[in-house]
Parts: structure tokens; sequence; C-alpha cells
């Protein structure tokens, strides 16, 4: 899952941005409306934090565009201003949710699984791919009733394959969905992740349920 955050206050976004890596999140930011503006063109992103008072475009304006350009895109926005009017400005302009600074970690997270959730329309709180399940509330995962353990990194890896199981993922899809725009595509380190998940995953096992798909990707599946 990656994450655009387009805040101005560099507190507030090093303090988001951390948090949500350590969630496993891959988190890029903005630090004014037009460079989250550009940002949310050229990427995939799965969810947005905006922030309202924004130098260059205000985030009003650009939640408004934002969801004109890409309405499925859904939008949280985060801001000091918490009168009634200004939540309904907000969430007139199109955004998802609202969400009064200063907040807790915790809420925001909260907020952020809910949106994701509903974004789902089948709305699973687990995922499983044979006796692989992954339990997207708890983030515990489990191969035959035995639990196994993964980095922040791994589980998003993970995730995004057992969302799209059975289906084949290409390494750029896999970029624009695990990794932050800092990402260099030409390294090998979505095999190596791979790898350790193969290790944690399937090496124990006789039936190996990721798979090469050589020249495409990855895939996995029962
Ligand atoms: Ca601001």
């Amino acid at each position: 899952m990656r994450i655009l955050v387009i805040e101005d206050e560099k507190k507030i976004t090093d303090f988001i941005k951390r948090g949500l890596k350590e969630e496993g999140y891959a988190v890029d930011v903005a630090y004014d409306g037009q460079e989250g503006h550009f940002l949310a063109k050229t990427n995939k992103y799965d969810l947005i934090l905006l922030d309202l008072m924004l130098p260059k475009i205000d985030g009003l304006t650009l939640c408004k565009k934002i969801k004109e350009e890409d309405p499925a895109t859904p939008i949280i926005i985060l801001t000091a201003k918490d009168t009634v009017k200004d939540k309904v400005t907000g969430l007139d302009s199109g955004a998802d949710d609202y969400l009064t600074k200063p907040f807790a970690f915790e809420e925001l997270l909260a907020r952020i699984r809910a949106i994701l959730r509903k974004k789902d329309t089948k709305s699973p709180t687990k995922l499983q791919v044979d006796d692989l399940v992954l339990d997207l509330l708890t983030h515990k995962i489990r191969r035959g009733g035995k639990e196994i353990i993964l980095t922040a990194k791994e589980y998003t890896l993970l995730e995004y394959l057992m969302r799209n199981a059975g289906t084949v993922v290409t390494r750029t899809m896999i970029s624009e969905h695990v990794w932050d725009m800092n990402f260099d595509t030409f390294t090998n380190v979505i095999d190596v992740y791979i790898n350790y998940l193969r290790n944690k995953i399937d090496a124990d096992f006789e039936k190996k349920l990721i798979h090469t798909i050589r020249g495409r990707g990855y895939t996995i599946k029962g």
C-alpha cells in the first residue's frame, strides 16, 4: 500500500512518514500543493493524506482537482480547522474522511485501514492462498497453523501478492505499490525480498506458493 502525504509542516510529515513506514506502508511526501498534484498525477497511490493550508495550491482546490482526475483514490484531509463548516466544505470537495490536528497516530491508522477496506469491495479482513492466511487486522500470518514472522516490508509485499493472487504482478507493479518514489527500479531489491518471503513461506513446505513467471514477474497461487 502506497500513501502520498501532502503537508508543508516538516515535523508533521516526518512523524506521519516514520509511523506509516513502521506499519509497512510505502510513503511519498510533498511539501506544497503543486508538488502534491504532480506526484498524485504521476504515481499510483492507494490513499492520499492532504493538509488544507498549503503553499502554491490550497488543499481544498487540490482535493477537487485530484478527485476530478482520479475519483478512485481516497483522500483523508488533515487540518487544524475543526469547525463544522470547514469539515463540510472538505467533505463536499470530495474528501473521503477528515482528521483534525493534533490527532493520535492510532486514529489516523484506524481511519486509513477503514478507508482501504471500503475501497476493497469485498471488504476482507483475511487473505488466504491455500493454507497461507494473512490477517489484515492483526498483521499475523500463518501457514498450516504455524505463525510466520515477517518484517514490515516483507508483510507489505506478501499482502500485495495475496491481494492479486492467481494473477501475475510485474516488478513495476510491485515497485509502484510496495516501495516509495525513491526506489531504484534497476536494483534487484524486489527479487531479494521475494527470496526472503520464499525462505519464510515456502522453504519448509513441499507445496510452493510463490512462483516466478519468467520475463514477467511473480504470482502467488495455491
Ligand atoms: Ca499546512
